[in-house]
């Protein structure tokens, strides 16, 4: 016992200084109190803030019966401080009385004033706020932080003078370790609070579902905001409802099944932008229809937050709990961050639903597209094959009547079957392209592999357009080595590269030109080139040049007979046997044209 020996107290301080855990500590307190002070019972009281009252933290040595009944028990301020001056006014636990084990669950010695000895106890229930002894803990200015009330001495003696004296400077020493244990506690809370905000603001970044992030923010804002119950509504304003998106607690399930329209306490909510307490759900008009919440015993008080996005009231935010424990302002401008990091989250779910049907109608447009593409090229493939017979049956008989096989042609007849011939070769050969073009593109085409000559097809085709060469009064020149290998490749369809190459420098180049054409080996491979002073390419047009259906603007037009075709097969055809094609080009000055194919068959 302590009762009168300083040195035993300052000895049972220095134990509990350097604690750190604040509920630890309190017990430690209040269990030194009882075991070393020699008190059968002991409360112990904080200082909440916030709810500016005595919180009551610790209880020891009373019944189990007991302690359960005053769990979250609090005193307000004013209340104590009464009791506090009734306290002093009427001297101090001057009477001890022994306590009616009939009325009370065990013996013992109670404090009591003798005022308050003359009025009826009503039962255990009855709390006789001056029957104890108040010791108060103070921090460094001298306010009050909390107050002990430890009650019925073992001794069955009032507390003597000295026990009292050593009892408050044990309570002003341990008042020290409480103030740094709460402010610890404070900083601690601090921290989580910080923490559960970057979870929160962490979570919007994440990729998952909407309900995921609400899920998130709503166990952050649970740390900052205790509540039992917590939901989330979009609002849809075009159908005027709410849709319960989150929802936890009890009745989650049936707030998540419940799609009603704009109102109740969250309807207001979502036409006014406004934040709503309520402190009794039970009583209050504002609310109405909360699934479960009728079949609460207890009354709650609610907070309701609007969730706004850029554009307005996206959803809202309700949070409902015992209204025992109010919610207060403080609370709500601590949800307020987490209510916008949930606006946020329904915006950015709006936004990749609507990217999400953006998306799937382009891609069901570029489907049709592609269905409508391949529909044409279908459509171009049979006619071109169609065509082709009948085209050769009309040729072959314009040949043999146009050199007089069925009899005299006149000269004037002659110059006509000579322009019909014309016109049907063109057309045999848009045909042919077609043909080539479609097979290109449906993979179809086989290459004939054969020991090509370059230099003898190039005569070859010169020759073909000596006529045309003649007519612009172009200069040919070409320059090939003797020592050129021979290559393996499709001679017919290399052929057609070489003409449609020389016969463009022919048909893009003003009359009186030069056209040179060289061969050489280029990185292995063999090189052909075409060059021309011409009209040249414009810079605009030269990544379009080997596109399907070019035509460049200068020049000449469609009704010329071009296709645009021409370069776009070639190129393709030099790319199957493993080659490219590429040319330089200036406008007014004239362009060369490459082609570079393997010498052996590529696999
Ligand atoms: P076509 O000659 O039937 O129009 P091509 O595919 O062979 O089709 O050529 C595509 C386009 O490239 C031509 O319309 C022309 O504008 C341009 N072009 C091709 N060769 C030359 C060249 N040697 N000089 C200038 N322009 C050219």
């Amino acid at each position: 016992m302590y009762e009168d020996k300083l040195d035993k107290t300052l000895e049972l301080t220095t134990s509990i200084l350097s604690m750190r855990d604040l509920n630890t500590l309190l017990k430690k307190i209040a269990t030194a109190t009882i075991d070393d002070f020699g008190f059968e019972q002991c409360d112990l009281f904080l200082l909440n803030d916030e709810r500016d009252a005595f919180d009551l933290k610790v209880t020891k040595g009373y019944s189990d019966a007991l302690t359960g009944k005053v769990e979250g028990l609090a005193k307000s301020m004013s209340t104590f401080k009464n009791d506090l001056a009734e306290a002093e006014r009427l001297g101090r636990f001057t009477y001890l009385y022994k306590a009616d084990p009939s009325t009370n669950d065990r013996n013992y010695y109670g404090l009591l004033h003798p005022e308050r000895a003359k009025m009826p106890r009503q039962g255990p229930d009855d709390w006789h706020e001056l029957d104890v002894l108040y010791v108060t803990f103070e921090d460094s200015e001298g306010n009050i932080i909390g107050f002990m009330e430890p009650d019925a001495p073992k001794s069955a003696k009032l507390p003597n003078k000295n026990l009292v004296t050593n009892l408050e400077i044990f309570a002003s020493l341990a008042s020290i370790a409480v103030a740094n244990a709460e402010m610890l506690d404070a900083l601690e809370t601090t921290v989580k609070h910080y923490k559960a905000m970057l979870d929160s603001t962490a979570s919007l970044q994440e990729p998952g579902d909407l309900k995921s992030t609400l899920k998130t923010i709503g166990e952050n804002l649970n740390v900052f905001v205790p509540c039992d119950e917590l939901s989330i509504y979009i609002v849809d304003w075009a159908k005027n409802l709410l849709i319960p998106v989150y929802a936890t607690g009890p009745y989650a399930d049936d707030v998540m099944a419940d799609v009603g329209g704009l109102t109740g306490l969250a309807g207001a909510v979502a036409k006014s932008g406004k934040v709503e307490i309520v402190q009794d759900s039970i009583v209050d008009d504002r609310v109405e229809d909360i699934p479960g919440i009728e079949d609460l015993e207890v009354p709650q008080t609610m907070m309701a937050i609007p969730l706004k996005g850029k554009v307005g009231v996206e959803g809202v935010l309700e949070l409902y709990r015992d209204k025992s424990r109010q919610f207060t302002v403080m609370e709500v401008t601590l949800a307020e961050p987490f209510a916008a990091h949930a606006a946020i989250a329904i915006e950015n779910a709006k936004m990749r639903e609507e990217l999400r049907n953006n998306f799937e109608s382009v891609q069901r447009a570029y489907d049709e597209m592609l269905d409508l593409d391949k529909m044409k090229d279908n459509l171009v493939d049979t006619i071109s094959h169609e065509m082709r017979t009948p085209l050769t049956t009309v040729l072959g008989y314009l040949e043999m009547a146009s050199v007089g096989m069925y009899g005299d042609v006149p000269p004037k007849m002659k110059a006509k079957f000579d322009t019909m011939l014309e016109s049907v070769k063109r057309i045999n050969q848009l045909v042919s392209a077609m043909l080539e073009l479609s097979r290109l593109e449906k993979k179809t085409l086989k290459l004939d592999f054969e020991p090509v000559n370059m230099a003898m097809v190039t005569r070859e085709v010169l020759k073909e357009l000596d006529h045309d060469i003649a007519a612009k009064k172009h200069r040919v020149t070409v320059l090939f080595g003797n020592d050129l290998p021979v290559v393996e490749a499709d001679r017919l369809r290399i052929h057609d590269v070489i003409e449609n190459l020389i016969s463009n420098a022919v048909k893009y180049t003003d009359p009186g030109g030069q056209i040179t054409i060289g061969a050489d080996i280029l990185g292995g491979k063999m090189h052909l080139w075409v060059k021309d002073n011409g009209i040249g390419i414009p810079p605009e047009e030269q990544d379009k040049i080997f596109d399907r259906f070019f035509l460049a603007e200068a020049g000449l037009t469609r009704e010329d007979g071009r296709l645009g075709v021409g370069l776009h097969i070639s190129r393709e055809i030099v790319k199957r046997h493993g080659g490219d094609m590429w040319f330089e080009s200036a406008k007014g000055v004239g362009s060369t044209f490459h082609m570079a194919i393997p010498i052996s068959k590529s696999v």
